[in-house]
């Protein structure tokens, strides 16, 4: 039947394309083309993501991630970071106004959130501590208690002039140049705020200061490239702060609200299988107690799935920060990781994000000629923002036995591989660019 449209050539215009994009794949396998699932056909996608920019995540795992070619993101509080334009500070009335009406009303739901940004500015780490707790009771509806916490910060403020000095901030040993050079390493870098608050206490002006003048920061000395992830401080749901990080940023680590995506958080104990949605993002938080086994086991699980996102949450290391993990662990578990990149494709949280988004938003439809097929690969994302290639599976015609797949300059030769449908090549393409083009090359 081809041989017979092919010679007549008042139809060849029409008839050469052979728009089957719906058709069974199992009567007609060639030239069917799905995006796969993860980046290269692989099983599972692991990102190694580390908080607050501790020294030795630099000093040590950074170190060990460069040995064996593992590429990490680090969320960073750009108000640690020598050279940054913009630090901690307080948007709004004179403090000691915020002070002396402490004395006469009680903190309440009208003006917490501008005395639980102001108390940040003020006396010791132990003072700013009563931020930090009054947001972690607001977060979990305890509003009084909350209110409680505030009033008690202001009390012993109001008691003690001394604790009226002004917070002084202070930048870190990191500087931008340290920091570009990491990144020109194959690493991520992503905002964790400037000063690392509790946004859900903060009122609109200081949350959005912290939100967006980390970013711009982040935008003046790095690029573009380094603003599309976020994770809010202590790991916050909290709806409001939510609205305004979604608007904000492409990726958060807090919380994606794509439909296709479950998320399991770090504290959740559900297990990732027993989810059926096309992705899982599964959170796991590796702390000084937590075993290699175990940390080990993590990655088992993901082998076993095909829809799993192990998103790694690390913070001290070597004895530096929070909850700190030792080198030598760090080091044999990211080469267990290394070890299973057959099937574990390990990229930075901006990537896998990128691809599943764009995997989501895509279609692929293809032409099938006589010794040709043409794909073309488009999604309706920004394409200034979701620039990462795709994996596509092309199914071909059993005949090729090699074949050179184009795409606007560049070519490659590939050898087919089979599975039960039949041969099959996989290969990566740009999306919203030229069409794919793959010819027999024997
Ligand atoms: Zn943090």
């Amino acid at each position: 039947m081809k041989i017979a449209l092919f010679n007549n050539s008042t139809l060849t215009v029409i008839f050469l394309l052979w728009l089957i994009s719906c058709s069974d794949p199992d009567k007609e396998p060639n030239g069917y083309t799905t995006i796969e699932k993860w980046q290269d056909g692989k099983t599972a996608a692991v990102s190694l993501t580390y908080d607050d920019g501790s020294a030795n995540q630099f000093n040590v795992a950074l170190l060990i991630m460069n040995r064996l070619e593992l590429p990490a993101t680090f969320f960073i509080n750009t108000g640690n970071i020598s050279g940054s334009e913009y630090q901690r500070k307080f948007i709004g009335r004179p403090i000691d106004q915020i002070i002396k009406e402490t004395e006469t009303i009680p903190t309440n739901a009208d003006n917490l959130f501008e005395r639980a940004s102001a108390i940040r500015m003020l006396g010791n780490y132990e003072i700013r501590e009563h931020h930090t707790r009054a947001g972690s009771l607001w977060e979990s509806g305890r509003k009084e208690e909350a209110f409680r916490e505030i009033d008690k910060g202001y009390e012993l403020i109001r008691a003690d002039k001394s604790l009226q000095v002004m917070y002084q901030p202070q930048s870190g040993d990191l500087s931008w140049d340290d920091i570009n050079n990491y990144a020109s390493q194959g690493h991520e870098f992503a905002s964790h705020t400037i000063s690392h608050p509790r946004l859900s206490v903060m009122d609109e002006a200081n949350l959005l200061y912290e939100l967006e003048k980390s970013k711009e920061d982040i935008l003046n000395n790095m690029g573009p490239e380094h603003t599309f992830s976020v994770e809010c401080p202590y790991g916050t749901e909290d709806e409001r702060v939510m609205e305004y990080m979604y608007e904000r940023y492409e990726a958060s680590r807090n919380r994606m609200p794509e439909p296709y995506l479950e998320e399991l958080n770090r504290g959740s104990r559900e297990q990732p299988g027993s989810f059926d949605k096309e992705y899982v993002q599964w959170q796991r938080g590796a702390l000084s107690d937590t075993s290699l086994d175990q940390m080990k086991a993590w990655i088992d699980t993901c082998n076993v799935h095909n829809n799993i996102w192990l998103v790694l949450v690390f913070h001290g290391v070597d004895g530096v920060g929070w909850e700190a993990i030792p080198g030598d662990t760090l080091d044999a578990y990211f080469q267990y990781i290394q070890s299973s990149q057959d099937k574990i494709w390990v990229a930075t949280f901006k990537d896998v994000s990128k691809y599943i988004s764009e995997r989501m938003h895509a279609e692929v439809s293809f032409a099938r000629e006589q010794d040709q097929i043409s794909i073309q690969l488009i999604h309706d994302l920004d394409p200034s923002l979701y620039d990462l290639p795709l994996t596509l599976r092309t199914y071909i015609p059993s005949g090729w036995k090699t074949v050179m797949c184009s795409q606007g300059e560049s070519s490659k030769k590939l050898t087919p591989e089979k599975d039960e449908k039949g041969f099959f090549i996989r290969y990566q393409a740009q999306p919203n660019k030229d069409e794919i083009i793959l010819a027999n090359a024997e």
